[in-house]
């Protein structure tokens, strides 16, 4: 009961917290962390629930019909997740790698090759935009005008930041919470983790491209590509405002945060365990019983 308890508030009013939270934008990869964390908890609780049951029949009670009704409930959320979650991660993936082919086969068609964007492939469209087709074999894509508009060094950071996404693999951390998102029923789901799962990876990015390149021709950048069309699919700018992401580019870098990235990890860690342990603490002493 305490872990079906456990997913509900998970899957709904901590995402809700942390998605409000101004803080995750000073430590985004500790904050991905932590969303990570987070959402497989909910996932380990709900499935959690589930195995209890089996662990009450094992452990050979006799509880009442209204334990019984509650239980029931418990095993059929875990079997309701769980089938959700194997369908949608599998129906998700086949068509977003389906469609990402697809377009990678019509950008190596269309794109030339420009000696300013190295790597990229260039696309002729009268609006500025640069973006990433990612998978195996991502592709960088830069329009005709954002190649117009940029300068050497805003063209840089911009092909900076897209390789980060490609690099780290951001498409399977954004893909894994769209396949949980879909799993949980709809009543208790919030689009909060993978709003804010998307915004932390651009500032993740941000961060690469500015380590690299400086944050000032990236900032520039942004303002040039702000409101570019981003096909679906590739990575785009997430829920974050270029507006917003410019004036994070100004405050100081990650490295001067290193005591909150700490305690987030640690609360990272103690989200997992916890349900982990509630699991597997009744089989443990189940088993010690027989041993
Ligand atoms: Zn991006």
């Amino acid at each position: 009961m305490i872990l079906t308890a456990l997913a509900l508030v998970l899957a709904g009013p901590a995402p809700a917290w942390l998605a409000r939270s101004a803080w995750p934008s000073r430590v985004p990869r500790a904050a991905l962390v932590l969303w990570q964390a987070l959402a497989l908890a909910a996932l380990l609780s709900a499935l959690g629930a589930g195995l209890s049951v089996g662990t009450l029949a094992v452990l050979n009670e006799r509880p009442g019909t209204g334990m019984l009704i509650l239980h029931g409930l418990a095993f059929a959320f875990t079997v309701l997740v769980l089938a959700r979650l194997l369908w949608s991660a599998h129906t998700l993936g086949v068509s977003l790698r389906a469609r990402r082919r697809r377009h990678r086969q019509l950008v190596d068609l269309l794109g030339r090759d420009d000696r300013r964007a190295p790597g990229a492939h260039i696309l002729e469209a009268p609006s500025p935009f640069a973006y990433c087709v990612p998978g195996l074999q991502s592709r960088l894509v830069v329009s005709s005008s954002a190649l117009e508009a940029l300068g050497d060094d805003e063209l840089r950071a911009v092909l900076e930041h897209e390789r980060a996404h490609s690099r780290a693999r951001h498409d399977l951390v954004l893909e894994g919470f769209t396949a949980l998102h879909n799993a949980f029923p709809r009543v208790v789901r919030s689009r909060a983790a993978l709003d804010s799962a998307a915004g932390l990876v651009e500032m993740l990015a941000d961060d690469a491209a500015r380590r690299r390149t400086g944050a000032l021709p990236l900032g520039r950048a942004l303002a040039r590509l702000a409101g570019a069309p981003v096909p679906a699919g590739a990575m785009g700018s997430g829920s974050v405002t270029p507006l917003a992401r410019i004036q994070r580019l100004a405050a100081p870098g990650d490295e001067v945060h290193r005591s909150l990235a700490a305690a987030v990890y640690a609360g990272a860690a103690a989200i997992v365990t916890v349900p982990t342990l509630t699991v597997a603490a009744p089989w443990l002493a189940e088993l010690s019983a027989y041993v």
